[in-house]
């Protein structure tokens, strides 16, 4: 089908203008950056020089955007985040300065005082056990054919609601950082790990973030994975698609190394794909569109994982944008996360109610294959489970209990929903040691 554009001079196929992605030179209406011309911005050296990662720079780069109000609510928030801050400039320009309040990637990745929510008394610094069931240093074995490994601690932005607010990111006021893996031969024991065990089919190579290993080390660790004969499949997690994607083209080194990867698992038969981080289609421009469409030509398959956010991305609206674009630009919707217990962000958690509704009136309206699986990360190292199949779950107590049997047979895993979707009696129950302590008790009486 074909419709006259806007000027009525020209036929423009009406699908693509649905998905004109922004294309204009948004980062030039921050003063700061009105000199600064496309070849530099789309430079990711400029991008990782010039990234902003302390509230007094960015409140000199935006202070005649925005009130005083705002920026004393956010330098109180930063003071009780579990999370340091660090910010591209791609994503900070296109944050809406005239609208900071509402705006969902401020939302993602900046704190405010005014915001900040009571924890629930059930949330953990590091909620899935990861330190728990590591057979190596920055290695989760969980899953009987598949490992998580933590090849580095450093990503190039900072997300407020990290999984792994433990151990990612500089430390803070209030968190002091479990230090994982760094570079080098502390990997060793465990690339010797999974080369000794044969069960282990399935590698994520995370961290931290994977546009944070050099070429030399994705090369390193992917050729090195690739050897081992019972290895089959491996992913690259990165949040860097979302928020500095012009490095996929011009950092010739790292997407060469990722393409290089790729082929040479092809012609094993075994497969390599990036797994990225995209939580709103306003992280998506003609930036992204160039990017994924050069890693697309070279085969490399991507998937997306994002995490279902409080005034961020928990409208279908929002949601079925986001999948349609991704799916559009070839990256497949895998999962979509209940946020995770972890300390000092309740305000972007949704009840597991909330987030369940939010997958019924999206699942339909795109392919199948285009649908993330809905997906609650158990506390407690149950692992990913469909967020439907709890064995109980009382919406007015904010709890669901769900079995795991492939993964911890006999546990029961618990989940809670923030106090601030509860009424204030239940809330009371919660807050109350002896009528937590009686509820919890219940609730597991119930499902055994
Ligand atoms: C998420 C995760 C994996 C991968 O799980 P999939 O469901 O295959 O995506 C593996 N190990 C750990 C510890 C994980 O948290
Ligand atoms: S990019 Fe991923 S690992 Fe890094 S801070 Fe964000 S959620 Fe955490």
């Amino acid at each position: 089908m074909i419709a006259h554009s806007s000027q009525g001079q020209r036929l423009t196929p009406l699908l693509s203008l649905r998905y004109a992605f922004r294309s204009d030179e948004f980062w030039r209406d921050l003063d700061h950056w009105k000199d600064i011309d496309a070849e530099l911005f789309l430079n990711h050296l400029w991008q990782e020089k010039n990234a902003i990662t302390s509230v007094g720079a960015l409140g000199a780069l935006i202070k005649n955007r925005i009130s005083a109000a705002f920026l004393k609510d956010l330098e109180e928030g930063h003071r009780m985040a579990p999370m340091s801050i660090r910010l591209t400039p791609y994503i900070l320009s296109l944050i809406d300065w005239d609208n900071p309040y509402l705006d969902p990637l401020r939302r993602q990745f900046l704190p405010l005082a005014s915001e900040i929510c009571v924890d629930h008394p059930m949330v953990k610094l590091d909620p899935m056990g990861e330190q728990n069931d590591s057979p190596a240093p920055g290695l989760t074995h969980r899953y009987p054919d598949r490992v998580l490994f933590l090849a580095t601690n450093v990503c190039p932005v900072y997300c407020r609601y990290c999984t792994r607010s433990y151990a990612v990111g500089l430390d803070t006021d209030a968190v002091t950082k479990t230090k994982i893996n760094a570079p080098g031969e502390r990997w060793e024991p465990a690339l010797r790990y999974i080369e000794a065990n044969a069960s282990v089919e399935d590698v994520v190579i995370s961290g931290g973030d994977a546009y944070r290993l050099k070429a030399r080390q994705i090369t390193e660790i992917g050729e090195r994975l690739l050897d081992a004969p019972h290895v089959r499949r491996m992913r690259f997690a990165t949040k860097g698609l979302a928020v500095l994607p012009m490095k996929i083209q011009s950092d010739h080194d790292w997407t060469d190394a990722i393409s290089r990867l790729s082929d040479r698992a092809r012609k094993m038969h075994k497969s390599i794909a990036i797994h990225t981080h995209f939580n709103h289609p306003n992280e998506i421009t003609a930036i992204t569109a160039k990017a994924l469409g050069m890693l697309y030509e070279r085969g490399v398959e991507v998937r997306n994982q994002a995490v279902i956010l409080k005034g961020v991305n928990d409208n279908p609206q929002t949601m079925h944008r986001l999948n349609e674009c991704l799916a559009y630009l070839n990256v497949r919707p895998y999962y979509c996360f209940q946020g995770d217990m972890i300390r000092g962000v309740e305000a972007l958690r949704t009840s597991l109610g909330d987030s369940i509704a939010l997958e019924k009136s999206t699942r339909g309206l795109i392919a199948g294959h285009n649908t993330p699986h809905f997906i609650v990360d158990l506390p407690g190292g149950g692992g990913k489970r469909d967020i439907h199949s709890f064995d109980y779950y009382d919406p007015y107590l904010g709890i669901a209990a769900y079995r795991a049997p492939a993964v911890k047979k006999d546990q029961v895993f618990l989940y809670c929903d923030p106090l601030h979707t509860l009424t204030a009696d239940a809330q009371a129950l919660w807050t109350n040691p002896a009528t937590r302590t009686q509820l919890l008790d219940d609730v597991l009486k119930s499902v055994k």
